[in-house]
């Protein structure tokens, strides 16, 4: 195919951003076609990255040499360590980010990456020859042809948003809505769908009494994202903390009728777990009070992020609840909330490469596959790009699976269930926590990375001498050892068996650590302490990881049976037809994916196995 781009990506959120630079780092000649430069790497709602679950993405993305870690950390303004005081798997780094810079930070970095083009414009419509996509068609008239194609338009496929009575074709607050490509993917037959989210008011923060409320500073030191960034160079700022009161809900309750979620007006389904303020007060009905976040939007800007109060009333109710909000009597109100609903695609349609099973080279992700977040969207961005990448290149797609990380988790829960709700990242997600952590997402990626092509030379050189840094220290370590009787004396208490413990035995044990390690043996002071960090809670969970090591082989051992893509399930004996109907509608490619499917029971998976060894036996 003679092509001026090997791979097109339309899109440039959260997860055409990582998409366009991970094909250009695999090699692939890549365009980003998006609406306008200027908002490349905008925020459409929380000026923040990361979180619980979102952290580990980031730190995935990161890994794989994608560059939203380094973006958010150089646009950092509060960084915290989410769950400190539990443990290292389930914690997650955070940061509220200055809106501009990132946005600046992520238009200069993708404007200078080589093999990557970005071109302004509209796309109405996809070139598709001989059922496979093959490029795209601007709003102007001009075509692009490609390789393959990344779809990742967030919530501009038919959005409408909704501000009480008001209801306002919109792709974000003063964007248009993109529906000529929602026509496209209805004619190649795919399942669509409406889903829902929404934005708080935003607030002038010279109007907010900081004085009277309680204030939190973020971390000293930051924890920043990338395994590369050494320091956090912006200046640090505190969030305010409120909270709705009686009066609040008062007149939230007062206004329902007003409310489009309640008046009906709004038909697709909102974040379970990102509920807007008027959803909190009618589902929690016996509390009298909701927690907000007062958060800065920027270093050299006032306005002001209230995270926690999400809403789609009218403007007029908006500005009469805020004055009853301690801190926010006298507040002015810089934008009102809004809410936004938008087609999907049913993400079943979807190979675990992310490419459409209908209309093969075509690739979606991020928002447009039910997801909501812009860590869901990158990560999602990132696997698409490079497998576009793959596509135009002639090779096979790469798969994630759930073992390798939480992105694994993510796109097999979407492709293997669907969603009902826009699907959001969670630790508790996750069966392989005690090995997918956030500290350790280098480790467990950037080899993965490097032998796919898309991980670069400084990333690589750094983290080679990372990894032999460790291995070192972990040899030598593994040679100093105590004897019981003196860690005795040390107050750490080993069963009095005689046999000598290892200084990295003792760094994972609950009465020593890393304090202790270094009293015994002073010389170690002279390695890296984040490198002794690291072997600290790798040693913290070196019992369980045994454990999880044996689960994930037998997880992978179901997943190398692989499902052939042609299999006529309804001549499988043994199967329901309702079982019938599961299996051809997602065509999962493994038995392992198989088994994750809803209401495919133990008998089908040995009928299917047997299937399997009769097909294997037929050819052999
Ligand atoms: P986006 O970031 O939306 O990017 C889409 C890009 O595609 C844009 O650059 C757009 O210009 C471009 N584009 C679209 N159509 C075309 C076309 N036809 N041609 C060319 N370019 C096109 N997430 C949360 O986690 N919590 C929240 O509370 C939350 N609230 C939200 C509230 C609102 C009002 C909105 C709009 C989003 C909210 N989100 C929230 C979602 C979050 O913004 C998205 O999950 C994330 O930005 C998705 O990234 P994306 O890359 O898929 O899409």
């Amino acid at each position: 195919m003679s092509t001026e781009f090997d791979v097109i990506v339309i899109g440039g959120g959260h997860a055409g951003c990582e998409a366009a630079t991970a094909s250009a780092r695999m090699g692939a000649k890549t365009a980003l076609i998006t609406h306008k430069v200027e908002t490349i790497g905008e925020m459409s709602c929380n000026p923040a990255i990361g979180g619980l679950g979102k952290g580990h993405l980031v730190r995935e993305i990161d890994a794989l040499d994608g560059v939203m870690g380094l973006v958010a950390d150089r646009a950092g303004i509060q960084f915290r360590l989410l769950n400190r005081s539990k443990g290292p798997a389930v914690r997650g780094p955070r940061a509220q980010a200055d809106r501009k810079l990132y946005r600046r930070h992520m238009q200069e970095v993708l404007g200078a990456y080589p093999n990557l083009a970005i071109i302004a414009a509209e796309v109405d419509d996809l070139i598709i020859e001989n059922g496979q996509a093959a490029g795209a068609i601007t709003r102007d008239g001009r075509r692009f042809p490609s390789g393959a194609v990344v779809l990742t338009t967030g919530t501009f496929l038919r959005g409408l948003i909704h501000m009480g009575e008001r209801k306002i074709p919109a792709g974000r607050v003063g964007e248009a809505p993109a529906l000529g490509l929602s026509r496209t993917l209805e004619a190649v037959g795919l399942a669509l769908g409406r889903l829902k989210t929404g934005t708080p008011p935003r607030l002038d923060g010279r109007t907010i009494d900081w004085a009277s409320l309680e204030m939190q500073p973020g971390d000293e030191p930051p924890v920043p994202f990338s395994f590369l960034t050494t320091k956090i160079a912006n200046a640090q700022v505190r969030c305010g903390i409120t909270r709705t009161t009686p009066a609040t809900h008062a007149i939230i309750k007062a206004n329902l009728h007003r409310a489009p979620m309640y008046s009906g007006q709004i038909e697709g389904v909102g974040p379970r777990y990102c509920p807007s303020i008027e959803d909190k007060v009618v589902r929690f009905g016996a509390r009298d009070h909701h927690q907000i976040f007062l958060e800065p939007e920027g270093l050299d800007d006032d306005t002001v992020y209230p995270n926690g109060i999400s809403t789609s009333l009218p403007e007029d109710v908006q500005r009469d609840l805020l004055k009853t909000i301690p801190g926010l009597e006298h507040v002015t109100m810089v934008r009102p909330g809004y809410a936004i609903e938008y087609d999907y695609v049913d993400p079943r349609e979807l190979a675990a490469t992310l490419e459409l099973k209908k209309l093969p080279r075509l690739f979606l992700a991020g928002q447009i596959n039910g997801t909501t977040g812009y860590e869901e969207a990158a990560a999602q961005g990132l696997v698409a790009g490079l497998n576009a990448a793959h596509r135009a290149a002639g090779k096979e797609g790469h798969i994630f699976d759930r073992a390798s990380g939480y992105l694994g988790v993510m796109i097999d829960d979407l492709v293997t269930r669907g969603v009902s709700e826009p699907y959001r990242m969670f630790t508790s997600r996750a069966e392989y926590r005690l090995t997918l952590r956030a500290d350790n997402a280098d480790q467990r990626l950037t080899p993965t990375g490097i032998a796919l092509g898309c991980v670069g030379s400084n990333r690589r050189s750094f983290f080679e001498s990372k990894t032999s840094a460790l291995e070192s220290a972990r040899e030598e370590l593994g040679a100093m050892t105590i004897t019981p009787t003196a860690a005795r004396r040390e107050g750490v208490m080993l069963n009095q068996d005689g046999l000598h413990r290892s200084a990295l035995e003792l760094l994972g044990h609950a009465q020593a650590g890393r304090a202790t390690v270094l009293r015994l043996w002073p010389s170690l002071g002279a390695l890296k302490s984040e490198v002794l960090e690291q072997l600290e809670t790798d040693a913290l969970y070196a019992g369980y990881l045994d454990r999880q090591g044996a689960d994930i082989a037998a997880f992978r051992r179901d997943e190398a049976l692989m499902l052939p893509g042609d299999l006529d399930y309804a001549g499988v004996a043994g199967l329901s037809t309702e079982i019938v109907q599961r299996l051809s509608r997602i065509r999962p490619s493994t038995l392992g994916q198989a088994a994750r499917i809803e209401g495919v029971t133990p008998a089908a998976l040995t009928a299917l196995l047997l299937t399997l060894k009769t097909r294997a036996r037929q050819v052999a």
